[in-house]
């Protein structure tokens, strides 16, 4: 299958279109791979691979590192195709070199943390057991639109340094980056016999996850489900990466510039097109009036990034039909009673959909605004009293991705953490777990399943574990009788 981005002109018939999120165009269409071309890559990609998984770790290490110098080549590539699909500049240029930083820190990190080890039996004094990290053949990687070229290759890397073959089906709303990828991926034909990107939608990815032996989805709650029934009925493990409200909690003793600072930008960085985006904000009463009043001067001062997409902050909402989401959440709390403070109207500017920074108060959990995923530049901010109501608002949720608590010292901010049900907890701070990948983390209640995908445990959930038995002496008979 090659997932070539044609343009407009030469577009044949069965390919999706892809929307230019600045002028509202669809602009290029993108190949829909058959059930058929699915599996005719599974099958070839398989093929190739016990002879990927018996080459040293450190040897797979090598051949990401060069695909990463063959990634710098395309480097500007890349960003034009993360920038036409995405409509903002400069986190398509972070992306790409996160994605490079990425690829870079598994190949050296790798070797060290598949180490096999042989060790006695504690019963049986004759014997060793040795143990042997088992790759799945083969990994599919479904992602989604809000960073393409990370979230594509997050779960994808690491499989591959475990010595798995991946095929990895990138969202059909943002799908140009796959073209300069492929192509370095081509000059680097070791990797290239074992990692593939089929692109398409919902079938596509339903013939991923039929077709593989482990499968990394990231994206909706809705949608996740879906992949891990179809994953529970083929007995394959579903790695589950989904949809969070994740809840800022600032105490009466925080220092406020520094709050609101970390609430505003960890709201509407991306647009709030951000899993671990702030959707939700408690504030301890003694310091809510001043709080709200300067998150709103801030908040004002935000500008967008248009016409120029190189000045100005936030860029066009990616998908349209999360502008329709966005939209009917904000009226939703209107109708209850809410009142917005900036912001609050999507405008529409050359074709592109554009939310500047909305805060909102008078709200509360009777609004989907404060209970279902937003994934907008919007922030509701609810009074509390206690440190006990503010864990029990942030723990009154579906999800349980992330949070974070904004306190006068790190011991406070900690014995709120420590309360909080979800997986990232970042401390007088926002947003970390996207920088932090050292520390492991599960996702809680909806946001996820399955073993981290940060730390050493986002390399080794890709391993079955072998324990291979030897018998030093002489192996034992029916015993008397
Ligand atoms: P989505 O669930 O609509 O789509 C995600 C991917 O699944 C796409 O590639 C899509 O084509 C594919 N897909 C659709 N139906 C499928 C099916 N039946 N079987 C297999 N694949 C199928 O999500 P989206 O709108 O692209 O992304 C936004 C969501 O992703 C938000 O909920 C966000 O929170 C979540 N997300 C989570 C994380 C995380 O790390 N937890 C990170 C980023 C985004």
């Amino acid at each position: 299958m090659n997932a070539r981005i044609d343009q407009v002109a030469t577009a044949p018939q069965a390919r999706l279109p892809v929307r230019n999120p600045r002028t509202g165009a669809c602009d290029a269409f993108v190949p829909v791979a058959s059930a058929a071309e699915v599996a005719a890559t599974a099958a070839r990609l398989r093929a190739a691979q016990r002879a990927w998984a018996r080459r040293p770790v450190a040897e797979r290490g090598a051949a990401l590192s060069r695909w990463a110098d063959e990634l710098a080549v395309e480097r500007e590539a890349l960003v034009d195709a993360l920038f036409a699909d995405t409509g903002r500049w400069g986190i398509s240029v972070g992306e790409v070199d996160g994605a490079l930083r990425n690829l870079r820190r598994w190949a050296s990190q790798a070797p060290g943390l598949v180490t096999e080890t042989e060790f006695p039996s504690a019963l049986l004094p004759t014997v060793t057991i040795r143990d042997q990290y088992v790759p799945y053949p083969l990994v599919g990687c479904i992602s989604p639109w809000n960073f393409p070229v990370t979230l594509s290759l997050i779960d994808a890397v690491p499989a591959l340094v475990a010595g798995c073959a991946v095929i990895v089906k990138p969202s059909e709303v943002t799908p140009r980056f796959v073209g300069p990828l492929r192509r370095a991926l081509a000059r680097v034909p070791e990797l290239a016999a074992v990692l593939e990107f089929v692109t398409g939608a919902a079938d596509t990815g339903r013939a991923l996850v039929s077709g593989v032996d482990a499968v990394c989805f990231t994206g909706s709650v809705a949608t996740g489900r879906k992949v891990a029934e179809a994953a529970a009925a083929r007995f394959i493990p579903a790695f589950l990466e989904l949809g969070g409200k994740d809840p800022a909690i600032v105490l009466a003793s925080a220092d406020l510039e520094m709050a609101t600072d970390v609430v505003l930008r960890g709201s509407i960085a991306n647009n709030g097109h951000a899993c671990m985006s702030l959707e939700r904000v408690y504030v301890q009463r003694p310091v809510y009036a001043p709080f709200v009043e300067r998150l709103v001067e801030k908040a004002r001062a935000v500008r967008l990034a248009y016409p120029d997409p190189r000045s100005g902050y936030l860029g066009p909402l990616i998908f349209e039909p999360q502008a329709r989401v966005i939209q009917a959440q904000l009226d939703d709390a209107r109708a209850r009673g809410a009142r917005v403070l900036c912001g609050g109207e999507i405008e529409n500017l050359g074709g592109g959909l554009y939310l500047r920074p909305t805060v909102v108060v008078d709200v509360d959990h009777t609004m989907t605004l404060l209970t279902e995923e937003t994934f907008g530049p919007v922030i509701p901010v609810m009074p509390f009293d206690t440190a006990q109501q503010a864990i029990d608002l942030a723990n009154d949720s579906e999800y349980g991705l992330s949070a974070c608590v904004l306190a006068g010292t790190l011991d406070e901010a900690l014995a709120v953490g420590r309360e909080i049900d979800a997986g990232g907890i970042s401390l007088n701070d926002g947003c970390m777990t996207y920088m932090t990948y050292e520390g492991e983390k599960n996702s809680f209640k909806y946001s996820g399943l399955g073993g981290s995908r940060m730390g050493a445990a986002g390399l080794r959930r890709f391993f079955r574990k072998k324990a291979l038995i030897q018998q030093h002496g002489r192996a034992a008979g029916v015993p008397a009788h």
